[in-house]
């Protein structure tokens, strides 16, 4: 843990800590961030109906919820939250926000009522220099995040911010930008992105829900590849891969979320692939967690 990050921890510091010598909490910061660093995850979140509907992607993320460390807060950057410049949501009571139409009342009727946290929002504010991070507080929890919370963490009893997409800015800097988030696993901090790898609407198969078009399997299965070398600036040039990926990636909001997962992952961290199915011909559910090989 860099030395600042941890001195930017004390403000979490319980009472009781206070006291204690600055060598003996650092050595105990030191411990703490050995043994709670929290994998990361990139979610393909799919349809909205996921959030009540019990399938075989929301039973896995019900499983994830239950099998994780708890983690001490979320930070979520979605697909659905694209701004000029980097906010980050900064309200204490964050509202749900049902950005979109056509679905049954049930889904209108759902809240996810978790609390934010200024102070995480503060803490990232401070830590992060690659660019200016702006605090928000209008936004709220949209469906690509609450959509996967409802089912991972149904008692919504853990703090969650959203992080949003500068849609100004080159695939690289969604990269980059991730590296600089990396310290908060080491305070128990789920980072999560939610989007979906292959994600064209308008080619949508009504017709075949669990298939993939040609293109769409051979994309998904292109990334997982590339994905699996490590080679992550090849994923920021996507689109100049060919059809297949121009037609997975016809607009980036729904991919920037894999770049900041990506982004976050160290040299101890480990691969793993679940929910890797293509729906509806241009849509993959496939996500991704790296976690630290223990
Ligand atoms: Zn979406």
């Amino acid at each position: 843990m860099k030395r600042n990050h941890f001195l930017k921890l004390l403000a979490f510091a319980p009472l009781s800590a206070v006291g204690m010598k600055l060598t003996e909490f650092h050595k105990a910061g030191s411990e703490m961030g050995n043994s709670v660093r929290m994998p990361i995850l990139f979610v393909g979140h799919g349809s909205p109906m996921n959030a009540i509907e019990q399938n075989e992607f929301s039973a896995y993320w019900s499983k994830l919820g239950k099998e994780l460390p708890k983690p001490s807060a979320i930070v979520c950057i979605s697909a659905h939250w694209e701004t000029r410049g980097t906010f980050i949501t900064a309200m204490q009571k964050p509202k749900t926000i049902y950005d979109f139409a056509g679905f049954p009342q049930a889904l209108f009727d759902v809240q996810y009522p978790a609390l934010g946290s200024p102070e995480i929002a503060a803490l990232a504010i401070e830590s992060i220099s690659k660019t200016a991070i702006l605090k928000d507080h209008e936004w709220g929890l949209d469906h690509g995040c609450w959509s996967v919370l409802n089912q991972m963490y149904p008692d919504a009893d853990i703090s969650v911010l959203q992080l949003s997409l500068d849609y100004t800015k080159p695939m690289s800097y969604h990269l980059e930008l991730a590296k600089e988030l990396s310290f908060l696993r080491d305070k128990g901090v789920l980072i999560m992105g939610s989007g979906n790898m292959v994600h064209n609407l308008g080619k949508l198969n009504w017709s075949n829900p669990n298939s993939g078009f040609d293109w769409a399997i051979e994309a998904n299965e292109g990334m997982k590849e590339m994905i699996n070398t490590g080679n992550f600036a090849e994923l920021t040039e996507i689109r100049s891969k060919g059809q297949a990926y121009q037609l997975s990636v016809p607009t980036p909001e729904h991919y920037l979320p894999l770049l900041y997962t990506l982004g976050l992952k160290n040299r101890e961290d480990e691969l793993s692939f679940f929910n890797d199915k293509l729906q509806m011909g241009s849509i993959s559910m496939t996500s991704l967690m790296f976690n630290k090989i223990v």
